[in-house]
């Protein structure tokens, strides 16, 4: 079971803690799932509080890549220029390829680099495939392609009584911030 079992598990992406959950534990690249993960599936949104988080991260010294099963390139291209972020598509999760490639792009191995995605049976189970850490989120949005429904039912079923990590005051300031439109 514990190859199903996310390492550590959140309520969003923003509630990583940058220095509890990345660097102190030796993770210094991440590689991103887009749907759910740092976009809204419903309405293709990056959140702000999404948005906040990637900078600090990167500003702390967290190099990113996007691993993404997908295969349009006219809207993926994009996303990837106007963040800044390397992208591998097609990467046909949970094989291993595209974990391998992002990897390579970052320069990074699988003690020093961590998944992070919404789904288990593709991203946690594919980051635990190649030896790294996955860290799952809770999706941003409900909104789900058919076939994911019964995935996120094997998924509740899986995670059981697993509670998402706390938010630590460092986060929680973050929030804060991008509430009050301090930041972002
Ligand atoms: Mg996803």
């Amino acid at each position: 079971m514990a190859f199903f079992e996310p390492d550590k598990f959140f309520s969003r992406i923003s509630h990583v803690d940058i220095e509890r959950d990345l660097l102190a534990c030796g993770l210094t690249h991440a590689l991103l799932d887009i749907d759910n993960t740092i976009l809204t599936r419903d309405t293709r949104e990056l959140p702000r509080d999404v948005g906040v988080w990637l900078a600090r991260a990167r500003d702390a010294g967290v190099t990113f890549c996007l691993v993404s099963n997908s295969t349009q390139s006219d809207t993926m291209g994009p996303l990837s220029e106007r963040l800044g972020i390397p992208l591998v598509m097609r990467s046909m999760k949970p094989l291993p390829q595209g974990y391998l490639r992002g990897m390579r792009v970052l320069g990074g191995t699988s003690k020093d680099t961590v998944m992070i995605g919404d789904q288990m049976i593709t991203d946690v189970v594919g980051a635990h495939l190649v030896g790294m850490k996955a860290y799952m989120v809770a999706p941003l949005a409900e909104k789900e392609l058919p076939h994911t429904a019964l995935f996120r039912w094997m998924e509740r079923v899986m995670l059981g009584e697993q509670k998402p990590e706390p938010v630590t005051p460092a986060t929680q300031q973050m929030l804060e911030d991008v509430a009050a439109e301090r930041v972002g």
